[in-house]
């Protein structure tokens, strides 16, 4: 049975959890790399974590490196092959099934995975604050770049891409430490927390700004905020339920209730 794992502790918090979403009218999800390390995928800042191996590398960094720009190229095409075998967690397919009984308007993803929709959230419902690895883009006119091209160049040149457009800076979708925020994610993660009666935050170290503002903004707005991750997280204190334990054995029994 799920869950069976859990210590005597925990069932009971997992217990809770399941109460409080029956009462809920409105769940808003809010993930972290730590709802698909049970995918294969590393997350940031657990121990031996991708934080321990390479540190990330700010914006600035990587518009004014040529070297940077090459070694974030050379970690992406590392790291692709793994996120491109990943399939959707426990934690993902319990958010699936309050999406599709029509209890979780939204997710709010800090992952750049995709394992939301693979596990059936339509797109519209997952909103991408860090962006998506999946294609790239010049920095200056914007113009899409496909990954395969900029593979094959990168291996045989060893050089990052420059937008042929114009010349500018070719860089994955994704949103780097000291990068703006995309405006519209921003918004509708905002009004998501805004409308919502509990906020289900999963896998989250909620250090990384402005994404672990939503929480905070979900509260007090009167929302119940429940923080499931294995590690503390600095929002704790102000959580109505924290439960430190593995996602996908304290997520999977969310589907009966459905
Ligand atoms: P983080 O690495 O800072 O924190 C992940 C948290 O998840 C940790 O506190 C860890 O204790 C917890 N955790 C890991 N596996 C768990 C499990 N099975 N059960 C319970 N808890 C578990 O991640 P973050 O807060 O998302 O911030 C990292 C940043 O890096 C984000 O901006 C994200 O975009 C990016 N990132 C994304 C991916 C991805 O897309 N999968 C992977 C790595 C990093
Ligand atoms: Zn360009």
């Amino acid at each position: 049975m799920a869950g069976i794992d859990l210590d005597l502790t925990t069932r009971k918090q997992r217990d809770e959890l399941v109460r409080l979403v029956g009462e809920a009218q409105t769940v808003v999800g809010f993930t972290g790399a730590g709802i698909s390390t049970e995918s294969g995928i590393p997350d940031f800042r657990s121990p031996g974590g991708l934080w321990t191996k390479n540190q990330p590398i700010p914006f600035d960094e990587f518009l004014s490196s040529a070297s940077a720009r090459r070694e974030a190229w050379r970690r992406k095409f590392e790291m692709d092959p793994v996120i491109a075998k990943a399939q959707p967690g426990r934690g993902h397919m319990a958010m699936s099934r309050l999406v599709a009984a029509g209890k979780m308007p939204g997710v709010i993803t800090q992952n750049i995975d995709n394992l939301h929709q693979l596990s059936g959230v339509p797109a519209e419902r997952v909103v991408e604050l860090h962006g998506n690895g999946t294609y790239a883009h010049c920095l200056d006119c914007g113009v899409r770049h496909e990954l395969a091209d900029i593979k094959v160049k990168f291996e045989s040149t060893g050089e990052a891409p420059m937008c042929a457009e114009c010349g500018g800076v070719v860089k994955s979708a994704t949103i780097s430490f000291g990068q703006a925020m995309p405006e519209l994610a921003m918004q509708r993660a905002r009004d998501l927390s805004l409308n919502c009666d509990l906020f289900l935050t999963v896998g989250s170290s909620l250090v990384v700004q402005p994404a672990a503002w939503f929480p905070v903004v979900a509260k007090d707005a009167g929302a119940r905020l429940v923080i499931v991750n294995r590690e503390a997280t600095p929002l704790d204190s102000i959580a109505d339920l924290v439960i430190n334990a593995d996602i996908g054995s304290v997520l999977s029994p969310l589907a009966p209730l459905m």
